[in-house]
């Protein structure tokens, strides 16, 4: 597995308008825009940042993963995106060690990725998110 750099970092927001109204009044870095995951019901902002991205998340429903995360724990960052080169190479990897895993099989991410999360249990209370990008 090749582990080539941090994606991004996600940060889970209660109000999407007023948290992009602090990154760029008060941060100045600017959203190149939104995007929707309905089977995650979530909307996605990203953040671009030197070579890496902060992407915010808002849920979009009651019983989605965000809205449960924030209710645990509050707002605050939800995972880290580590980049790899080969995502169906890395899993297999990662299932050959059988190392405890959220997606068998790599899934659509926002900003045109493919995607899997590691289990928090199994990384050191982190939930870890590797992404592919072409
Ligand atoms: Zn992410």
């Amino acid at each position: 597995m090749k582990v080539t750099k941090v994606d991004h970092i996600g940060i889970a927001v209660n109000n999407m308008d007023e948290a992009l109204a602090f990154y760029r009044d008060t941060l100045g870095i600017i959203s190149t825009g939104t995007e929707v995951i309905e089977e995650q019901k979530v909307k996605v902002a990203f953040l671009p940042l030197g070579d890496t991205e902060l992407e915010l998340l808002e849920s979009t429903a009651p019983d989605g993963p965000v809205a449960k995360f924030i209710e645990k724990r509050g707002e605050g960052i939800q995972h880290i995106a580590l980049r790899v080169d080969n995502i169906e190479e890395a899993l297999a990897e990662l299932k050959e060690k059988d190392f405890k895993l959220i997606d068998q099989q790599p899934r659509y991410g926002a900003g045109n990725a493919r995607i899997a999360f590691l289990h928090p249990k199994a990384t050191g209370g982190i939930l870890l998110e590797l992404s592919e990008r072409k």
